[in-house]
């Protein structure tokens, strides 16, 4: 069953966690099931890689539980997942084969210096954006605008545009049309790290390379990937860590955007490869990490080249 992400980025003000809304189901329209971007999960694709079962036991034994439906996107992701991705038959998909820009008038190269508020008439009504001004001065009108800068710009364009916290933009001598403390303020990241681990049995078939490892034609609709996993991070190091920042004084650590509620701070995605088909850190059935230069080109070239075969074009 093909999965719509909802395509329409639109002014994201309120604080973060409103949107990790355990309550939050594709029904109340998080996210759609129609559309024309497809997502696909391994039980969508039918792939069942050979740790499945003992990984998400695993999490289980770690406290992580497993979302409602699996879905990391319907409101929390902080928990056990399966790993969406957008693919159709194995392919990723190009926003716009998928949303064709005909009749569209696009700018390109052209930076956004503010966007264009109308004040309420009323006191009981709230600004209106009605268009944008670029940095050349040029004004574009439009019926609805949508603020879609990316996750650091788009909090500055709205502060640019009055938008924001009032002490911000004061000390900057911006005029200050709607008052909204949280612009800006709730930007959540999370860490990549890689560990590659090599297998004390390599003959099980848990690694890609391994001659055991299944070999599903499945396996080619997307990343080896069961679960995409998400977990917060003990409070108690993270307080100390923003107090060792100087970040805020003890007393108002409680309010910090970081620990004020449930964040994703981590992934952990177990991949049956090692990821690199150009520089492999581990040689792909898990049995060594390659050390002496010789036997270790002789295995890249020929593992890298399985790779692409398989993969690489799909990345
Ligand atoms: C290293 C990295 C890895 C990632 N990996 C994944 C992943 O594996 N899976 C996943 O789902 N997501 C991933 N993401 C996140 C994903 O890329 C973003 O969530 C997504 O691109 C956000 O799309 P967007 O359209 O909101 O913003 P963006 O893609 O950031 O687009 C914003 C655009 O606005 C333009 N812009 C900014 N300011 C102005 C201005 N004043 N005037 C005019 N134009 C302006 C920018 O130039 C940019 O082109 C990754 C992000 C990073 C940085």
């Amino acid at each position: 069953m093909p999965t719509l992400i909802n395509g329409q980025t639109t002014l994201a003000t309120n604080a973060i966690q409103e949107y990790h809304d355990a309550n939050v189901t594709p029904e109340r329209h998080e996210h759609g099931s129609n559309g024309p971007v497809y997502v696909a999960t391994p039980s969508s694709t039918g792939r069942r890689y050979p740790l499945r079962e003992k990984l998400a036991q695993a999490w289980k034994e770690n406290n992580v539980e497993p979302l409602r439906g699996l879905d990391g996107n319907a409101g929390c992701p902080v928990g056990l997942a399966e790993l969406a991705e957008n693919r159709r038959r194995g392919l990723r998909q190009l926003a716009s084969s998928v949303y064709p820009l005909d009749g569209v008038h696009v700018l390109t190269n052209t930076l956004v210096k503010h966007i264009l508020i109308e004040e309420s008439a009323t006191t009981s009504s709230q600004p209106t954006a009605v268009g944008i001004e670029t940095a050349n001065g040029e004004q574009y009108l439009g019926g609805e605008i949508i603020a879609a800068a990316g996750s650091y710009r788009t909090p500055q364009l709205l502060m640019l545009s009055g938008i924001g916290p009032s002490e911000i933009l004061n000390g900057l001598d911006i005029p200050v049309v709607l008052e909204n403390p949280e612009v800006g303020r709730n930007l959540s990241d999370h860490l990549q790290l890689t560990q590659y681990w090599r297998l004390k049995d390599p003959s099980a078939g848990y690694a890609f390379g391994s001659p055991s490892f299944p070999n599903h034609p499945e396996y080619a609709l997307g990343l080896p990937v069961d679960w995409m996993v998400t977990t917060d991070i003990p409070k108690n190091g993270l307080a100390e860590a923003i107090a060792a920042d100087r970040e805020q004084p003890a007393s108002s650590q409680s309010s910090h955007p970081l620990l004020r509620s449930e964040r994703s701070v981590m992934e952990h995605l177990v991949v049956y490869v090692a990821a690199s088909a150009a520089d492999p850190a581990i040689v792909h059935d898990g049995s060594a990490f390659p050390r002496h230069r010789d036997w270790q080109s002789t295995h890249r070239r020929r593992d890298a080249a399985r790779w692409v075969r398989t993969y690489g074009a799909r990345l």
